[in-house]
């Protein structure tokens, strides 16, 4: 396998969480289990077999690698990918995709969908996707992945098997929609994009971004600017149910070692086990 990128992997409960994610570098994150990803500021070599996208906002550490990622499967003759991305920016990627086109002679086969924040997107029967405003310094978005499950009414729970089928036959809806927020993906934001969308902290696995993290950073900037610093999760410890939260999307100011040291300090047990850096 190429490597292109300096992925970094963990496993959680079945699922794999790959990315590699760094401010005004590169962001990019799959699950691959899932078959969806988040953000295409990088197309690692391995991420091309993923063939449906969520891309947060149009900054190019977020969406440069689009047409790239489009070429490839085009290349290893997959099928068209699909990308969500801000309704906006959907013709000026297609006309995007039409230059690169003329200068590299080669087709560019790819669906682009363009979504707002509160939206619904189903995925499969399993699985649904809703979007929420993030507040950054252009039109941002969150994603939820929700796992959907039929569930048995509980006034039909003692019934035998024939009377149920029975029931379903003559129409009666026995059963309803469960849903459990799996994943929540914070791409650049304020702590905004977590409080006023407070499922996110109830997601099994949440993936966030956690730019800045020296105490001597003046956090006024940094929400201004679109973006969390790491006291914005200290304030809001008690808040966090994920079992996993892997943070990334660092400033390039802090090397791994760094890094480690200032969560380290905040957090001395890494938010009982759970909390992940990529660095
Ligand atoms: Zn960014
Ligand atoms: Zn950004």
């Amino acid at each position: 396998m190429v490597n292109n990128v300096g992925l970094k992997k963990i496993e959680f409960d079945g699922y794999t969480i790959e990315g590699y994610s760094r401010a005004a570098v590169q962001t990019c994150w799959r699950i691959p289990e899932l078959k969806l990803g988040f953000d295409l500021g990088a197309q690692p070599w391995e991420f091309m077999g993923t063939p449906v996208w969520f891309v947060s906002h149009m900054h190019l550490d977020h969406c440069a690698a689009l047409p790239v990622y489009v070429a490839r499967r085009r290349m290893m003759k997959m099928d068209p990918p699909v990308i969500y991305l801000p309704k906006k920016s959907v013709d000026p990627f297609y006309a995007i995709l039409k230059l690169f086109s003329s200068l590299d002679r080669g087709r560019l086969p790819v669906e682009l969908i363009g979504i707002e924040p509160g939206e619904e997107i189903e995925l499969s029967r399993e699985l649904v996707v809703t979007t929420a405003k993030a507040f950054h310094t252009v039109p941002a978005m969150s994603f939820l992945v929700w796992d959907r499950r039929k569930k048995l009414r509980p006034e039909f729970a003692d019934l035998p098997g024939d009377q149920l089928r029975n029931l379903k036959m003559q129409g009666t809806e026995i059963s309803r929609e469960v849903r459990m927020p799996l994943v929540g993906y914070l791409g650049d934001s304020s702590p905004r994009g977590l409080d006023e969308n407070p499922d996110m902290y109830l997601a099994r696995i949440l993936i966030t971004e956690m730019t800045f993290l020296s105490p001597d950073h003046r956090k006024e900037i940094i929400h201004k600017n679109g973006h969390m610093h790491l006291d914005d999760y200290v304030e809001r410890a008690d808040r966090f149910q994920n079992e996993i939260i892997v943070a990334g999307h660092l400033s390039t100011r802090y090397n791994r070692k760094q890094a480690i040291r200032f969560v380290e300090r905040a957090f001395p047990d890494w938010m009982n086990n759970r909390l992940n850096l990529f660095v």
